[in-house]
This record gives C-alpha cells, structure tokens and sequence, in this order.
C-alpha cells in the first residue's frame, strides 16, 4: 500500500476492470491487473485508476512496489 500526506491510494482487485493507465491497454485479461483509489485531503470527490502492477512498478519512484493480493 501506497501513503503519502496529500494523497493515500488503495490496491485492490475489482470486478470492473479500468484501461491501464500507464501504458493504455485493455487490462481484461491481465492477471496483475490493479484498482487505484486515490484521495485528496478537503476534497470528497474520488479518482479510480486501473493499472497493470508491472507497468506500475515501472513508473514508481525508488522504495515503491506494488504487490498483488488475489482475493
Ligand atoms: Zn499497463
């Protein structure tokens, strides 16, 4: 899981499946495919993000991974 002070975001596996938002494919049949939801401090309105989790790891600064958890 991802945290910062302006911004948390939750990985998650969802039923409905978002377009990679790093690399723009269809993620339907990616078996690491990520939820994002992020929120912003003040602010009641939410950003979902889908994501490939290689394509994630890929973009992320040092020290970030994400892992994903099969439910
Ligand atoms: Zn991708």
């Amino acid at each position: 899981m991802l945290k910062s002070s302006a911004i948390s975001t939750e990985v998650a596996m969802t039923e409905q499946r978002l377009r990679c938002c790093v690399c723009g494919r269809d993620t339907f049949d990616a078996t690491d495919y990520v939820h994002l939801e992020l929120t912003a401090q003040h602010v009641d309105t939410r950003q979902f993000l889908g994501a490939h989790a290689e394509c994630l790891n890929g973009v992320l600064a040092q020290g970030f991974t994400v892992e994903v958890h099969l439910m």
